[in-house]
């Protein structure tokens, strides 16, 4: 048994849960209003705000006072700055209890505990219930915590681990923390861009062997009362939350999810709020997804509809434990999704067993071949605490070869958070794998960002050039010359050069530990920070859009394509087709072709010779038109054009849009 001292005038319990973005911190509201529902803990203690701002150290420690219990709610971008301020904390008040929970602390915690000998409990999976009994038992004289299941202790220097842990039941008997009052406060403080998170259900029954969530939830999938969904929308709308962002994974996997969105729906007429909605849909795609999709499109509240992937080789997904639909099912769907004009987006990681350069390079031409072009993210392959991957047999078996990187850059007081990123596996070598990162980032500027886009279409279409050929051929062309047009490319292909030698630079921050790079971005957004690797070419570009097309256009005629009258015509759509900085919302823009591209590739008619003036009228862009376009401004050029650096959303952005275009035929 464990052994506390309890000191009845002390019964404070702060929540450390720091976080960059001002989420609400709903992980504090679910665990507090299920343990107050304990009289005893609810007459017992006293909760303090929540510490959710990253700041230095000693600051957030000069807000702690007295603990009797500082719990810590622990994700990759915060626990090395929560362990030190759990140090520091213990330091001061050795009495108080510091309990670490969240999904970065390990199932297997020994060593951990032995490491961090100021931490005394670890709460595994799950937090509510282990949690509430745990308060209970601290309120004793002689907390015996050998009967509480899900956590981890060292007694007496003796290894206790009760795991696993209990989960609520079926239906989440969890009191609403929106409801119940606990975020009035943070919601009614004046700072700008909150983000509401809201759970419906929780669960998730796959178990990709990259993710945690599958393995920390246990499959079993359960439901919020839907009385209880209905308030809480009511509440959110009320209080402006702009931003909701659902943090069940597989939301659209129950039918009553449609009922949730037109609630959503209905708060929005009636409130004007939220106005957006960010969803993660069920992995199997289904009438649900497709009719929550339209509904949330058709109210210009949805951020996307997933069509997931993670890996297009069926080989890599078996051996992840992946769910996969097939081909020709992402194919129907993608094409059901542009039909009724609702944006898509996929994700892929880089760096999963199995996968090969040409497996890689291969995929992302596969999903331009079934037609999803709008909106490809790729991430580089993290190895979480407890995802099955990090497991010593997995990183065995496919080599994987990993090192700690920064996530951010370094900040005076406060304490750098690392990840585990995978550099090369057995089938992707080092060089394979720096070349895929730098291909992915191409394919998000150019074909995503459309600078090539629809010149790739065509070549495609018209049977004269496949994506893979033309892509891998642009940016080996690009890179084997020093022309202008290669300089953006080459700058970032050496980035991440360095970036594979160089242990100090930061993950998310590359670009910011390059003066250069920051110096010119600088000139677009002073204050921003997030730019991943495409965002540099892509406004590369847009200050060298002639160079860019000549050395596009030189690429070509090297690889023997023609450059014939529709392609030349093309070529000139292509451009002018692109969102500029001079653009003037007020007066929009005219262009000439001699080709009919506007229903060629927005309509799917046969391409046509007739001479078209093409009207561009674009005053905003974004999901929910939200970024207005003013001529000349170049922060605001940066959000319209390229839009937030988080979340993001590729669609309706780089581009004048099919909806905004007045076409006629001569
Ligand atoms: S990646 Fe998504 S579907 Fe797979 S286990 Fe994690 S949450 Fe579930």
């Amino acid at each position: 048994m464990i052994s506390f001292r309890l000191n009845s005038d002390r019964r404070a319990i702060y929540f450390l849960c720091l976080n960059a973005l001002r989420f609400v911190p709903y992980a504090y509201g679910l665990l507090r209003t299920h343990a107050e529902l304990d009289p005893m803990i609810g007459d017992g203690y006293t909760w303090k705000e929540p510490l959710i701002d990253i700041e230095p150290v000693d600051l957030t420690v000069s807000k702690i006072t007295d603990p009797t219990v500082l719990l810590a709610s622990c994700y990759v971008w915060n626990h090395n700055q929560q362990i030190q301020i759990a140090r520091r904390v213990k330091e001061s008040y050795p009495e108080g209890r510091v309990v670490f929970g969240g999904p970065h602390v390990p199932n297997d915690s020994e060593p951990y505990l032995r490491e961090n000998p100021f931490v005394d409990v670890l709460v595994h999976g799950e937090g509510e219930i282990a949690l509430r009994d745990m308060l209970a038992a601290f309120l004793s004289s002689e907390p015996a915590l050998d009967g509480i299941a899900g956590i981890s202790f060292l007694s007496n220097g003796r290894y206790v681990n009760t795991t696993p842990g209990r989960q609520l039941p079926k239906d989440l008997p969890v009191p609403s923390p929106y409801l119940n009052g606990l975020f009035d406060a943070f919601l009614e403080d004046g700072r700008p861009n909150k983000i509401g998170l809201w759970e419906t259900n929780r669960g998730c029954p796959y178990e990709c062997t990259f993710c945690d969530w599958g393995v920390r939830t246990m499959n079993k999938l359960r439901r919020h009362d839907g009385d209880k969904i209905r308030q809480e929308i009511d509440y959110l709308a009320q209080h402006r939350m702009e931003d909701i962002y659902v943090t069940d994974c597989n939301f659209g996997i129950f039918e009553r999810d449609l009922d949730i969105a037109r609630m959503l729906v209905e708060a929005k007429q009636r409130y004007g709020y939220p106005k957006r909605v960010r969803i993660q849909f069920a992995k199997k795609s289904n009438e649900t997804v497709f009719a929550v999709s339209k509904l949330l499109h058709d109210n210009d509240m949805l951020w996307g509809t997933t069509l997931s992937m993670q890996s297009v080789d069926t080989t890599v997904l078996k051996e992840i434990n992946r769910k996969f639909l097939g081909l020709r099912n992402y194919r129907d769907l993608e094409a059901r999704y542009t039909t009724a004009g609702i944006p898509t987006y996929t994700e892929l990681i880089l760096g999963l067993p199995l996968e090969t350069r040409q497996s890689f390079v291969q995929g992302i031409c596969t999903l331009f071949d079934i037609g999803i072009h709008e909106d490809i993210r790729v991430f580089e392959l993290a190895l979480l605490p407890n995802a099955p991957l990090s497991r010593p047999d997995q990183r065995e078996t496919y080599g994987l070869e990993t090192e700690m990187r920064p996530l951010r850059l370094a900040e005076n007081g406060k304490v750098p958070e690392y990840v585990e990123l995978v550099f090369g596996t057995r089938s992707m070598p080092r060089e394979d794998m720096a070349y895929c990162l730098l291909f992915g980032e191409v394919i998000q500027a150019l074909h995503n960002g459309g600078y090539t886009r629809f010149l790739a279409r065509y070549l495609h279409d018209s049977g004269r050039m496949g994506y893979a050929d033309f892509y891998t051929g642009l940016l080996d062309g690009l890179l084997a010359g020093d022309t202008a047009a290669a300089r953006p490319f080459r700058r970032i292909q050496r980035l991440i050069d360095d970036f594979y030698r160089d242990p100090e630079m930061p993950q998310i921050h590359r670009i910011l530990s390059q003066p250069d790079m920051l110096a010119f971005l600088d000139g677009y957004n002073p204050k921003r920070k997030g730019w991943p690797l495409w965002t540099y070419i892509w406004l590369a570009i847009s200050e060298i859009r002639d160079t860019f097309y000549a050395g596009v256009s030189d690429v070509l005629v090297s690889q023997n394509i023609k450059m014939d009258e529709p392609l030349r015509d093309l070529m000139s759509y292509q451009q002018d087709l692109m969102l500029t900085l001079e653009y003037d919302p007020a007066v929009g823009k005219t262009v000439r072709a001699d080709f009919n591209w506007y229903d060629y590739f927005f309509h799917g008619r046969p391409l046509e010779k007739a001479s078209c003036t093409l009207h561009y009228g674009d005053k905003t862009m974004g999901i929910s038109h939200r970024f207005e376009l003013v001529k000349g401004d170049r922060t605001r050029f940066v959000r319209a054009a390229i839009g937030m650096s988080y979340p993001y959303s590729k669609f309706r952005h780089f581009f004048h849009q099919r909806d905004t275009t007045t076409r006629s035929l001569h």
